[in-house]
């Protein structure tokens, strides 16, 4: 199975995760605005076994939804490089950014598309969801 290596910035951080992603989606959520820094987040879910190299710092925020989404990023250049969702031990869910490859999936699904900035185009064939559909 190939393999790809998303890291941050420094270098510093680094997750390793195998084979296709589950999903990629780009999130227009405020919460993931002001994580970002960025107007959306592209986030890809791949299935375990991943392996992670280096230190991570922490941040848990609650969803709307109720699930606890945990954050960790490099506490060294700030970047949020992957998160998990409390209870859910399939998955992890990679900043697409990191894997610093523009030939990595377009994303399949829009979320909280109600907050899109509207010069924001989503690909053709986009699923696009008001809110968070899980
Ligand atoms: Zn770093
Ligand atoms: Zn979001």
């Amino acid at each position: 199975m190939s393999s790809r290596t998303a890291s941050c910035h420094c270098g510093q951080l680094r997750i390793e995760v195998e084979g296709e992603p589950r999903f990629v989606g780009i999130c227009h959520c405020l919460a993931c605005q002001q994580r970002t820094g960025s107007v959306f987040a592209a986030l890809a879910s791949f299935s375990v076994p991943y392996r992670v190299f280096g230190k991570a710092t922490e941040f848990v925020r609650a969803g709307d939804q109720g699930a606890k989404f945990r954050f960790r990023f490099c506490p060294v250049c700030g970047t949020k490089l992957f998160h998990t969702e409390e209870g859910e031990l399939e998955g992890v869910g990679v900043a697409v950014g990191a894997f610093a490859d523009p030939n990595f999936p377009a994303p399949q699904y829009s979320i909280y598309d109600c907050r899109r900035h509207p010069w924001v185009q989503l690909p053709p064939g986009t699923k696009a969801f008001g809110k968070d559909p899980t």
